[in-house]
């Protein structure tokens, strides 16, 4: 088990397209565990390669876990190509754990099927929707170097971004994030994860 550092826009990696994955060895066995354990330590419910620097076109997702109780369904999807959406959109206020404490609304397609491979190699089709659906679009995009904030108002995005910015160089986040992090203070809202929270607005990705 590992916690990676993450990636906190602005960040050039952070709008880089990431590259197919050729051969699932060990190292993306690997990389996908420490993936999900940083995803979950920083009480995520998706999380890209890139977000922790790798640029792969690997990503995780798990949107029913609960706080105490450990993971709810995971995922992993490798090489993922969205082959299908639905006509019906969805709005949906993402944040993203590349950008601390920033949420926006975003519409996306409710549903798509999505065609990956498994950590065993084998191809897989799948459709997603609901909560799942958003979260798997928003991790796609990562892997192409689209960000959520790339989805909303230039004004509202170069707001964020500058307070971002801002926060960075103030060295807001260097505590934060990393192996040798023992923070307390992600654990101290109070809020419970999973398919009964009753908060739908907070979740990222
Ligand atoms: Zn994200």
């Amino acid at each position: 088990m590992a916690i990676l550092p993450l990636v906190i826009a602005p960040d050039e990696r952070l709008t880089t397209v990431s590259s197919p994955i050729e051969k699932i060895d060990e190292s993306i066995k690997t990389l996908a565990a420490d993936m999900l354990d940083t995803m979950y330590h920083e009480h995520g419910i998706g999380l890209a390669a890139v977000q922790v620097g790798v640029l792969k076109r690997l990503l995780v997702a798990d949107v029913n876990w609960r706080e105490g109780e450990g993971p709810g369904e995971q995922y992993v999807l490798i090489n993922p190509e969205i082959i299908e959406d639905t006509k019906d959109e969805h709005a949906y206020k993402e944040g993203c754990l590349s950008f601390p404490d920033q949420f926006a609304e975003v519409v996306r397609p409710s549903g798509v099927r999505v065609r990956y491979l498994d950590l065993d190699g084998k191809t897989q089709e799948k459709t997603f929707d609901g909560l799942l659906a958003t979260c798997i679009q928003h991790e796609i995009d990562h892997l192409n170097g689209i960000v959520f904030v790339d989805h909303i108002s230039r004004l509202k995005r170069d707001m964020i971004i500058k307070k971002l910015q801002k926060l960075k160089k103030q060295g807001a986040f260097d505590h934060v994030h990393g192996p040798n992090c023992n923070h307390g203070h992600h654990h101290d809202h109070g809020h419970v994860h999973g398919p009964d929270c009753d908060n739908d607005h907070d979740h990222v990705l």
